[in-house]
Order: C-alpha cells, then sequence, then structure tokens
C-alpha cells in the first residue's frame, strides 16, 4: 500500500502544486462554467482565483441543497432574548432568500451595488446577505452593536444603495433600539442610501422617514411566491465587503472574492471543523463580525449543514442555554471565543453536566489568545478536543489550526497549531525582514504571497492601501503582515503573542485604539488623549484612555473627575458603541511623549500591565510616566 503522506508533506503540496492541490478542492462547489486558471498571480500582491470559472455564492449554500434535500434543517433560529425558535429547511431559506432578493431588486439593487446590513441577529439578516450574494450585489454587514459615528463612516465608505435594518436588538432582555441610531449616521454621512429597509419587530418606536424608508412585512406580503434566478458572477466577483479597525482611525473594508472564498471555506468545513452534510454547526458569534460570515453563514450552509443562528447571552436564561441546544440539534462542531468561555466558568459548573453533549466532536475557540486555564477548564468540563484557530477579518478563515480532517495531529496547550495548508507562514525579524528560522524566536507573523483563496483580495476601493498597509510594513520584502508577533516551537507549534500595532482585542472584539481616542477627542474638555489596551483577566484586554483637559480645573476633585469620566463614556457609547467604551478613563496633566512628540503607548501599556515599561531614554518629561504609574497604584 502506498505509505500516506504526512501533513508536512500535504502543506508543502499546497504550496509547491498550487494548481493540483486548488483544483481538488475546487470541487467541492458547483461551477457554472469552469475556471482556466487556478491562481492568476502576474500582478503581486493581488492574487486572482479560479479565474475564468463562474459560480454563486447563494446557490452553492442554499439552491444545490434545496435541490437535492430540500427538507433538510439550514437555519435554525434561537433567540431566548424574545423567546423565539425558529427552523428553516432548505426550501424555506431559499424561499425566503428569493423573496429578500426580490424585495432589493425592486428597491433598485443591481449587481456590484453595496447593500449595508445593519441588523440583530435576526434570520433577516441571514436573507439579506444570501439574497445580496445570490444577485452578485455586495453586502457590507456593520456589526449592531456599533452606533452612528463608526455607522456614518461605513456608509460613507461602502456607498450602499439600499440599508437592511431593524426597528431594536435586545441584549440581556433590555430592547437596544437601532433606528434612531441608523438615522443619526445617515445625518451624518456624506453619502445618503436611496431607500432603508426596516424590519419591524416591535420592540421600539420606528418612526419612518418618507420616501426613504421601506416596511419589511409590507414587501415580504408582496413578493410572497418571487422566484429570482441565481446571478451567476465571475469567481473574482467580490461577495461583500466588512469593515475591520487597524492603525489610522479610518476602517479599512476587506474585500472578499466569490469563487475562491466558496471553495476556500468548503475545504475549510472539511478539513479543519469536521463537518458533513446533514449535521447541526453552533458559532456563538455575531453575523457582524467574519466569524459570522464565515461560519454562522456562508462555511456551515456551503457544506450542506443546518447552522444555528443564536440571539441572547451565554448565561440567559441559565449557563445552561448553550449545551442544551449542543444536546436538542445534536450540535456536530462548535465555535466560540475564549471570552465567552472564561464568563461561562464563572457560573455554575455543573451546568454542562445536565446535557448529553455526546454529538460534539470539538469545540472550536478563536478571536484572541486562549489562556491555558480557560482550554483546561472547558476541556474538562466538555470531556471534547478543544481547537485553537488563528486568523484575522483580512484572511476569512483559519491560517493557523489543527487539520484534523485531513490528518489527526496533537493539540499543544497555549498554541493555536501549525500553518493551515495553503498558507505559506513566516516568522521575521521586525527590522531586518530577515526569517528567522531557529525555535522560540520572537517574530512578526507574515504570509508569502499569493495569499490562498478566500482572503482578501484588497481594501474596497483603495488598492493602493492594501499594498501599503499589508504588504510593506517589512522592510525588503513584500510579504502579507498579520501585525501578530510569534513564535514557533521545535515541532513547528507556533505561538502568538499579541499585536504589533494598536489594534486592541477586548473579548475578541478587534478595536483601534485610534478610533477610541478620535471619538474621546470629540469631548469639548479633552484636549489630548491616549487609548492603550490592559490585560484583563475576563475580557483578555480591556481599552485604558489617559486624557489632557484643556482645563485642569474641569477634574479637580473626585466627584468632578468621576462626573466627567462618565460623560466621555456615554459619548463614547453614541459615537462607536458600548464594546468601544474604555474601562477607565483618567485625567493627567501631561502624556507620556519622545523629544520627537511620539505617544510612548507601549510604556504606557507596560505601567498599566505593571511592566517594566522598557528604554525611557527619549522621553520628554519623566514625570509623564510617574503620574500615569500613581494612577494606576492608586485604583
Ligand atoms: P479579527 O480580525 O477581529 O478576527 O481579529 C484578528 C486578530 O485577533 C488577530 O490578528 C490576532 O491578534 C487575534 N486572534 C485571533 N485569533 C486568535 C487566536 N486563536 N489566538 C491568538 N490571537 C488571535
Amino acid at each position: 500500500m502506498p505509505k500516506r503522506p504526512t501533513f508536512a508533506q500535504v502543506h508543502r503540496r499546497s504550496l509547491d502544486d498550487k494548481e493540483a492541490f486548488w483544483s481538488e478542492q475546487a470541487e467541492l462547489i458547483h461551477w457554472e462554467k469552469p475556471f482556466k486558471t487556478v491562481c492568476d498571480y502576474r500582478n503581486p500582491p493581488f492574487a486572482n482565483w479560479f479565474v475564468g470559472g463562474k459560480t454563486n455564492l447563494c446557490y452553492n449554500a442554499v439552491d444545490r441543497h434545496a435541490e437535492k434535500h430540500p427538507k433538510r434543517k439550514a437555519l435554525i433560529w434561537v433567540s431566548t432574548e424574545v423567546d423565539k425558535e425558529v427552523v428553516y429547511t432548505f426550501a424555506e431559506l431559499q424561499s425566503e432568500v428569493q423573496r429578500m432578493a426580490a424585495i432589493l431588486k425592486s428597491l433598485g439593487v443591481k449587481k456590484g451595488d453595496r447593500v449595508l446590513v445593519y441588523m440583530p441577529m435576526v434570520p433577516e439578516a441571514v436573507f439579506a446577505m444570501l439574497a445580496c450574494t445570490r444577485i452578485g450585489a455586495l453586502h457590507s454587514v456593520v456589526f449592531g452593536g456599533f452606533a452612528s459615528v463608526s455607522l456614518a463612516s461605513r456608509i460613507d465608505d461602502a456607498q450602499p444603495s439600499v440599508i437592511v435594518s431593524a426597528d431594536a436588538g435586545s441584549r440581556g432582555g433590555k430592547v437596544v433600539p437601532y433606528k434612531g441610531l441608523l438615522d443619526e449616521a445617515i445625518r451624518l454621512a456624506v453619502h445618503k442610501p436611496e431607500k432603508v429597509l426596516m424590519v419591524n419587530r416591535g420592540l421600539a418606536p420606528m418612526p419612518m422617514e418618507p420616501g426613504r424608508d421601506v416596511d419589511y412585512a409590507t414587501l415580504h406580503q408582496r413578493f410572497a411566491d418571487a422566484t429570482v434566478p441565481v446571478t451567476w458572477v465571475d469567481s473574482t466577483h467580490p461577495s461583500y465587503t466588512l469593515y475591520t479597525s487597524g492603525t489610522t482611525g479610518k476602517p479599512k473594508g476587506v474585500q472578499r472574492d466569490t469563487g475562491g472564498y466558496a471553495v476556500a471555506l468548503a475545504a475549510s468545513m472539511k478539513h479543519i471543523f469536521l463537518g458533513k452534510p446533514g449535521e447541526t454547526y453552533f458559532s456563538t458569534s455575531d453575523i457582524g463580525w467574519v466569524v459570522g460570515h464565515s461560519y454562522i453563514v456562508y462555511g456551515p450552509l456551503l457544506a450542506g449543514m443546518a447552522t444555528i443562528l443564536y440571539e441572547g447571552l451565554p448565561t440567559r436564561p441559565d449557563a445552561a442555554i448553550w449545551w442544551s441546544l449542543v444536546e436538542k440539534y445534536k450540535v456536530t462542531s462548535m465555535f466560540s471565543a475564549p471570552t465567552a468561555v472564561r464568563v461561562l466558568k464563572k457560573q455554575d459548573p455543573s451546568a454542562l453536566k445536565k446535557h448529553d453533549l455526546s454529538s460534539l466532536r470539538a469545540l472550536f475557540l478563536a478571536g484572541e489568545p486562549l489562556d491555558e486555564p480557560t482550554s483546561a477548564w472547558i476541556a474538562e468540563a466538555l470531556g471534547r478536543p478543544i481547537i485553537d484557530n488563528y486568523w484575522q477579518t483580512e484572511t476569512g478563515w483559519p491560517i493557523l489550526s489543527l487539520c484534523n480532517g485531513l490528518q489527526k495531529q496533537d493539540s499543544r496547550i497555549g498554541s493555536p497549531g501549525k500553518p493551515v495548508y495553503g498558507y505559506d507562514v513566516k516568522l521575521l525579524d521586525e527590522s531586518s525582514g530577515e526569517e528567522l528560522t531557529q525555535p522560540n524566536q520572537k517574530g512578526v507573523v507574515a504570509i508569502e504571497g499569493p495569499l490562498p483563496p478566500g482572503c482578501m483580495q484588497t481594501v474596497w476601493r483603495d488598492d493602493a492601501r492594501f499594498v501599503k498597509t499589508y504588504w510593506s510594513s517589512i522592510p525588503g520584502r513584500q510579504v502579507y503582515s498579520t501585525f501578530d508577533w510569534g513564535i514557533r516551537d521545535e515541532d513547528g507549534y507556533y505561538f502568538i503573542l499579541g499585536r504589533t500595532d494598536d489594534v486592541i482585542n477586548v473579548a475578541g472584539h478587534r478595536l483601534g485604539t485610534r478610533e477610541i481616542e478620535e471619538s474621546i477627542s470629540s469631548h469639548p474638555a479633552v484636549a489630548e488623549v491616549a487609548v492603550v489596551g490592559v490585560a484583563d483577566q475576563l475580557k483578555g484586554q480591556v481599552a485604558m484612555a489617559f486624557a489632557v483637559l484643556k482645563d485642569a480645573s474641569k477634574a479637580a476633585s473626585t466627584a468632578d473627575a468621576l462626573k466627567l469620566e462618565g460623560e466621555i463614556m456615554k459619548l463614547v457609547d453614541g459615537q462607536l458603541g458600548a464594546v468601544a467604551r474604555p474601562a477607565r478613563v483618567r485625567f493627567v496633566s501631561v502624556l507620556p511623549k519622545t523629544r520627537s512628540g511620539k505617544l510612548l503607548r507601549r510604556a504606557i501599556q507596560a505601567v498599566c500591565e505593571q511592566r517594566d515599561p522598557g528604554d525611557l531614554t527619549t522621553i520628554e518629561d519623566p514625570s509623564a510616566l510617574q503620574q500615569i504609574k500613581d494612577l494606576v497604584g492608586a485604583g
């Protein structure tokens, strides 16, 4: 018998013989017209995958399963917020998506147009995403927890012709109105959408703007039996944009293709996430994040699986809710974030033992470093493998993980695993750009081009920014930077050590400190502010702000300082959303800077985490750091 290749050999082949490797994976999806070229990389760093092929993401996720297995469960909506559970079969999902597609078309949406989706975790959000890709329009989902200023900047960048939204979401039983924030965002934005499609959940007042706002229920009725044929698009046709934070305040629109993304996700469902058609997948993320796009909506559906869309907290009505869903729907793969596990850990540990979790093959965790106590606790409590995976909005699917569907690999505590097939991962020296080949050397995690299928094509409408931001940060070479520090041990396992840039990770949510600084600076009392990410036991990191006031007397007494701190937090809530709210806003008379005026963020962060701030020879005013030390020491 021929010897089975090792994982290292499979990985090598995926890089050395891309054509053969990815042609095989491409068989996992339907091609209306076969592709001619697997990868066109004549114009690096822009990679075009499956060139010449025509396909459709919605057809692959919905229609092809509806044709063969119309009665199979496709979308399971569970809301512990409004106490509802609705199951859509593939046939029902196909019909809902067509109705939504007909509605969008009636509102003038055409191939290539953008549709911004600002929605809570309701089925209509998924219908809208799939309806867009069905007709070749691009969706741009904005996380429902973001507020008007964040939303306005995304409206201006995406320039949607239509926005789909709802009256409100709900969190912990409390209604979170959306419409006011949306109206304010549209008022702030320069670009105005032609139509706003509003889903009325009956949770909050929903004043309609005549001529612009339209009611979903009315149109849903009107297009009851609508059929909307799939628009076959080129493999390279963009399927969506999704905004993510970076070093500058302006969020970047990550643009994804169609064919490469469909193939990459279908392959990852098989090789990484161990999913099989007819089974159930449960990702606890939100559709506003990349995990929601890839592993609530597209990945599971592409694999012919049912996917659970969960609206609610992990702890309500009690800490057993997720596990009761695993039992009820026989979930085989589950995907969550370490923060959620840490939240559950604080609750009654017997909750997990109450349910039959025997269907579950593995729990996948991603989004932030998985610490050892959290990993050990959940592994023990579940009695199932815990599989870490490391990736980014930009890549759309895992860079590092275990590919147990291809070949069983042992996990290593604290490590998300090894480079996944298709990714040529390198550790590079930040200043020389040289590759670090010895074990346990710390370097920047980088990926040699071309990025594999499914990764970002470019920054939406800004190719130059794509090249400048991602491919030009390492001296002397054109290589993709993840902006994460990492090390690799002697057996090839990687460990992620945090970001190299000003991005922080709060409870698995990626936030740019500059965005938060801009928001705080818009308070009339604030002259200058520095925001840093500080280690936190529960959330991984929290944002800490240090502000200099125009008039220091405004925070002279403790009572005044607390009042102002509350005002600033409210301002951030209103502009960016509560996710971006700093844990504390403290007032100082001066910020620590170098003599050339550069903010010493890493030193501030070190002091907040009670670490050594390192080399301070260039600091202009040492008392600035002392003030922060005193504040932190005083609690
Ligand atoms: P996002 O684009 O929101 O998915 O955030 C991506 C960033 O989250 C990465 O660049 C890492 O800094 C961090 N991250 C994601 N997954 C992991 C993981 N498994 N371990 C450590 N850090 C992670």
